[in-house]
């Protein structure tokens, strides 16, 4: 891909997710960049992407010294506890938590490096048996306990929809995370704000956008088709 080519993507999409938001207020594209190479990476950041979304640890690692700076770095994929010791002072933010041994672990790991992580949590909204994320019923005590953490600020909530053929379908599961996300602002809970409902990838991110996403996360619609395996 070509800086023109990617520019060009991300003002279109930009375009179209600032009309399917305008109502909630507008929703920030997480720049999805596994299996691209940093130096197109790079490239996005003149056309507005300030937020990356890696989802495997080796490789971010693998790359980071050669992404600029200033972007903010989001793990968005599947973490396991022990990982987050190497990520702990490299990413702004923890969109994946979603269970108690890996909050308490970047809580202790995040206490002992001296700084407090944004996580979202993850929400298993439509019971996928082998999807990552909590379930409904465990949300409110698990952000309860969360919110008694020194090391880490809940900040809002992440989904992963289901693979599906056609966007609508996911419609009813984007309202639902919705619904948190404002039941959840309101119960005012102390340490926890409702900032970043992060739902919607290349698919299907304008359904999220119109359902109330505040991020979504775009891979392909950037970028193009990734191509496995990692350089
Ligand atoms: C890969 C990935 C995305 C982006 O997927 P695209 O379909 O390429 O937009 C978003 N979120 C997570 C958690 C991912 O792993």
């Amino acid at each position: 891909m070509n800086q023109e080519a990617l520019l060009k993507n991300i003002q279109d999409w930009q375009q179209r997710i600032g009309e399917a938001s305008a109502k909630w207020g507008g929703a920030e594209i997480c720049g999805v960049s596994k299996t691209i190479d940093p130096e197109i990476i790079n490239m996005a950041w003149d056309g507005g992407i300030r937020t990356l979304g890696e989802n495997r640890v080796q490789e971010l690692l693998s790359k980071i010294d050669r992404l600029n700076p200033e972007y903010k770095i989001h793990l968005i994929g599947q973490l396991q506890t022990n990982k987050v010791k190497y990520i702990v002072d490299k990413v702004a933010m923890i969109q994946s938590v979603d269970r108690d041994a890996l909050a308490d672990e970047i809580d202790r790991r995040a206490v002992a490096a001296g700084r407090v992580m944004p996580v979202l949590v993850q929400v298993n909204i439509a019971r996928e048996p082998q999807k990552a994320g909590i379930d409904e019923e465990s949300l409110l005590p698990f952000i309860r306990r969360l919110s008694g953490m020194q090391g880490l600020r809940v900040k809002g909530l992440m989904a992963i929809m289901p693979i599906a053929d056609d966007p609508e379908d996911v419609r009813p599961y984007f309202r639902r995370m919705r619904e948190w996300f404002d039941r959840l602002r309101d119960m005012d809970i102390p340490n926890v704000s409702m900032r970043t409902l992060s739902m919607g990838m290349s698919d299907d991110c304008l359904v999220a956008c119109q359902e109330g996403a505040t991020m979504v996360r775009l891979g392909r619609a950037l970028f193009g088709e990734r191509h496995y395996p990692i350089q």
